[in-house]
């Protein structure tokens, strides 16, 4: 099965190998994607072990099953980490590549809310 690009409905954010993405770890601006190599839990959504965000290799911990999960999962921290903002090549691709002109067509409220969140990533770069 291909899982380059799918959709996590609970978060509404896309999920797979085909996205580019930071590490969900807080602060951590590793550049990671969303595929089953990096997923607490390592199945996709997390299966029954994770919460299916993203880690880098630094910020993975290895369960008794050697299962990769984030520090929330694997008991360091309490509280479920935040996922981080979409990478903004991501949301470029979204708003640029033909591919998506259906999509953008159906939901011009998301169009909306990926160009104010990649105006205001520009601005915090400068
Ligand atoms: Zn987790
Ligand atoms: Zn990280």
């Amino acid at each position: 099965m291909g899982w380059s690009i799918g959709y996590d409905k609970k978060r509404g954010r896309d999920i797979g190998y085909g996205v580019p993405a930071y590490c969900d770890h807080p602060g951590c601006k590793t550049e990671i994607d969303r595929g089953l190599g990096y997923v607490c839990g390592g199945e996709p959504f997390g299966g029954e072990h994770g919460c299916g965000l993203f880690i880098c290799g630094e910020h993975t911990h290895a369960s008794e099953e050697c299962l990769q999960l984030c520090q929330h999962c694997a008991g360091k921290r309490a509280d479920e980490l935040t996922p981080s903002p979409d990478h903004p090549d991501w949301m470029e691709w979204k708003l640029t590549d033909e591919s998506w002109q259906p999509w953008r067509d159906e939901n011009p409220d998301e169009v909306t809310k990926i160009r104010v969140a990649i105006s205001s990533a520009k601005e915090r770069d400068c």
